[in-house]
């Protein structure tokens, strides 16, 4: 398995499922026909439920029409002018295909804009798998790597002394909306460091990158950072964008057009009209349903019960991160042993969680379905206690 290391089942515990046969609504089922409720949700983007009816009769309507043809379709300006709707800081959108699409045209657009090089991140935080961005140094050189600058997460003194380093010399600060490093606890913004992160991007002319790959759509329609009133000038949306379709998109203010408009990004597929057609049907439902507090609901239900289930037995579980999104962590488990045995009795039980990369719900993770599944938990803490 190449890549995610979060997929490849040799690293995962011994009954963890590596092929998958098919999905529906909030389960899913491996080849070998067992079935689970699934926390996964391909790692971010089934936000509905799997094969969603309404995204996938819009995405059939626009296959009958035609997917990828000589030229954009009428889908990628409706598109385009929802998602501007949509999220409050957006000006103009344009589509790809992989959040590292959209983070890489993120970065393109700054240093177009600025005419400057270095790109400030926090240390750890992934945002693709291209040069600048993958955690594993191999095969890449040096030199593709200079004009990245690290900082820590929700440290202030840190983040300004990175600035101070490159004054002069910074083209964009790309966060993530909270901390979603795997393995350990999943921390939520400072807002103050949001605040700062904003000011000292505005001071220094470069553009403040918000990567909603992972949260994007799952914690406010109108942008991650609009409840601590915090607007970046650009981010990067995949993942849910479509509900499984393959999208990515960026978007940005006013100030960014022209430099977006300069770079030269495209892919052979990046027209393709029927996932922008199972885009918009996919925001249009996350809208009119207001799928994030669905899922908020949804996640603290799961997350009260597994902590009340490992107090029961005497372990002190922690579902830590926004409830939409949650990490699964025990007390005193520095390597993960706890979590990898709970999560062996829990696939075993039909229940598919992580050990160390955060999870997500969906919409189709009704009261019902959570339930069914901590019965299933329930019974996965009593082998662990037994
Ligand atoms: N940014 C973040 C925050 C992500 O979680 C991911 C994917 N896990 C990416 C960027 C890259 O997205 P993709 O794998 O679609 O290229």
């Amino acid at each position: 398995m190449y890549g995610h290391m979060s997929v490849a089942a040799g690293l995962m515990p011994p009954s963890y499922p590596q092929f998958y046969a098919r999905g529906e609504g909030a389960h899913t089922w491996d080849v070998d026909g067992n079935r689970y409720v699934d926390f996964l949700c391909a790692f971010g983007p089934m936000l509905l439920g799997h094969r969603h009816p309404g995204v996938e009769a819009a995405a059939a309507r626009q296959a009958a029409e035609g997917d990828t043809l000589s030229g954009p379709s009428a889908r990628m300006v409706e598109l385009a002018e929802l998602l501007t709707d949509t999220v409050a800081h957006a000006d103009w959108a344009m589509m790809a295909k992989n959040g590292t699409d959209a983070t890489a045209m993120a970065v393109r657009v700054a240093r177009a804009a600025t005419g400057k090089r270095k790109l400030l991140k926090a240390a750890v935080a992934y945002h693709g798998a291209n040069d600048w961005f993958t955690p594993k140094p191999a095969g890449v050189s040096v030199e593709d790597r200079a004009n990245i600058v690290e900082f820590e997460y929700n440290d202030a003194a840190s983040l300004s002394a990175a600035v101070s380093a490159h004054h002069g010399d910074i083209a964009a600060i790309i966060l993530t909306p909270f901390r979603h490093d795997a393995f350990v606890e999943q921390e939520l913004v400072d807002p103050a460091f949001a605040r700062l992160a904003r000011d000292l991007a505005t001071e220094q002319g470069a553009a403040l990158v918000l990567d909603e790959v992972r949260t994007g759509f799952r914690l406010d329609v109108h942008g991650a950072w609009e409840g601590i009133g915090v607007r970046p000038d650009l981010t990067a949306f995949s993942k849910a964008l479509a509900n499984g379709h393959a999208i990515a998109a960026l978007v940005g203010t006013d100030p960014l057009r022209s430099a977006a408009a300069d770079v030269y990004v495209t892919g052979s597929f990046w027209y393709s009209a029927v996932p922008m057609a199972a885009a918009i049907a996919t925001v249009q439902e996350a809208v009119a349903l207001d799928v994030p507090e669905v899922l908020r609901l949804a996640g603290e239900r799961f997350r009260d019960g597994l902590e009340e289930q490992g107090r029961q037995v005497g372990l002190t579980v922690r579902l830590t991160g926004p409830p939409q999104m949650p990490i699964l962590g025990f007390a005193d488990d520095p390597d993960k042993a706890l979590a990898f045995a709970f999560t062996d009795a829990a696939v075993r039980r039909g229940v598919l969680l992580h050990p160390w990369h955060n999870m997500f719900l969906s919409a189709a993770h009704t009261p019902e379905v959570i339930d069914a599944a901590l019965e299933a938990t329930h019974e996965a803490f009593a082998e662990l206690r037994g």
